[in-house]
């Protein structure tokens, strides 16, 4: 009866612990010392805290380069009109060169018990979306990174786009206004929303689990937020501290 008591309890544990995983946001950036978001140095730190995964925008430039950053700009430059050489003149705030998606998974490849969340971001026209994902993913591919790697993006266009090309790739939405039901019927694999979209709508993340989708949430930097999620069983969160959620 005690091994069958101790059984359960260590049972349990884990079963609370596979409930809620962290993902760092843009990196593990408000560090000690502090970084930049989005560098590489931000993603090395993330892999030191033995979290789930660590997430990351992906843009490209006008002449085709894909770059990590999470504004449309870098410096006074728009991303998107800009060539690389002109952007890499500009360096980070933390002194390091403009990173590249290839900077950035060769990083993220040094440790594989870290899952690589890429979020692609909207671009100006679907067919330049369509452009930077099959780019993307081809890069992905050639890097063998396909078992460490998790997708996201406000755009519905390019989270069908990757289903289209790997349909066995996971790929979250992140705009929040397409119920559980909706997500399910896009044949996407779940909902990554702002934690208001789960405050507004309290049925949808047992509704989402019930139907097997993932269920994640931004940017939760707030430990209340975290118990209030973590309670309704969410899969997983993204914040900026996810050295502070880890243990919780
Ligand atoms: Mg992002």
């Amino acid at each position: 009866m005690k091994k069958y008591i101790l059984g359960l309890a260590v049972l349990s544990t884990v079963v609370m612990k596979a409930q809620t995983q962290i993902i760092a946001h843009r990196g593990f950036f408000q560090a000690q010392p502090p970084t930049t978001e989005n560098s590489v140095k931000s993603l090395e730190n993330a892999q030191k805290l033995k979290i789930y995964g660590s997430e990351f925008d992906v843009r490209m430039t006008k002449d085709g380069v894909l770059v990590i950053n999470h504004d449309e700009h870098h410096g006074d430059m728009e991303i998107s009109e800009t060539s690389f050489k002109e952007l890499e003149a500009v360096k980070l705030s933390n002194g390091e060169k403009f990173p590249t998606l290839k900077d950035y998974l060769k990083q993220g490849k040094k440790d594989p018990s870290l899952k690589l969340i890429v979020e692609i971001k909207p671009a100006k026209t679907p067919e330049i979306e369509n452009e930077i994902t099959q780019k993307t993913l081809k890069m992905i591919r050639d890097m063998k990174l396909e078992n460490q790697t998790e997708y996201i993006s406000f755009s519905l266009n390019i989270c069908k786009q990757i289903k289209k090309l790997e349909p066995k790739f996971k790929v979250q939405y992140l705009n929040g206004e397409l119920s559980p039901e909706q997500i399910k019927n896009e044949g996407l694999d779940g909902m990554d929303y702002h934690y208001s979209v789960f405050q507004k709508n309290p049925t949808w993340i047992s509704e989402a689990k019930t139907l097997g989708l993932i269920t994640n949430s931004w940017t939760v930097n707030d430990p209340a937020v975290y118990e209030e999620l973590k309670k309704q069983g969410i899969g997983f969160v993204t914040t900026n501290i996810p050295d502070q959620l880890k243990n919780k």
